[in-house]
């Protein structure tokens, strides 16, 4: 699915508290990006709100799908999200990845992105992901 199919939208402002969201199509000054998960909105309903538009169209969501989100490794025009932004379960840092192309409709992020990481809790105690997304960002298309 594309980008845009799945309420994409760059993000800036990054902060160990979150985010803000762009409803923009420009991936200058943004640090990162944020999509629903292609893998758990599999056969849930799309709305298409044309009350909103996000990059120049018509929002278009996943009716309860997660988001998973997506800071830059090589931001343009802005720093990198701050280490401590978008922490995962565990505490830890996630990783950047390296991003090329201009908006959501071109948008390459490598490596791969995986949701798919079991954690351990403060107590020991270890958690399987509750999703199971492996997949890639290519030139706008999330698969
Ligand atoms: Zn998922």
């Amino acid at each position: 699915m594309k980008l845009t199919d799945l309420d994409g939208r760059f993000a800036f402002g990054a902060t160990k508290t979150g985010s803000s969201l762009s409803d923009g199509n420009t991936v200058e000054g943004m640090q990162g990006v944020m999509f629903q998960c292609p893998s758990c909105g599999a056969g849930k309903e799309i709305v298409v709100d044309h009350e909103r538009e996000t990059g120049g169209r018509p929002r278009r969501f996943i009716a309860g799908a997660h988001y998973i989100r997506v800071f830059f490794a090589n931001p343009r025009g802005v720093d990198v999200a701050p280490p401590d932004a978008d922490l995962r379960n565990d505490g830890t840092p996630n990783p950047r990845w390296t991003m090329s192309g201009t908006s959501l409709d071109d948008l390459t992020l490598t490596p791969s992105i995986n949701c798919d990481i079991p954690w351990t809790d403060k107590d020991g105690v270890a958690h399987p992901s509750s999703c199971k997304y492996h997949g890639f960002v290519t030139n706008g298309e999330v698969t």
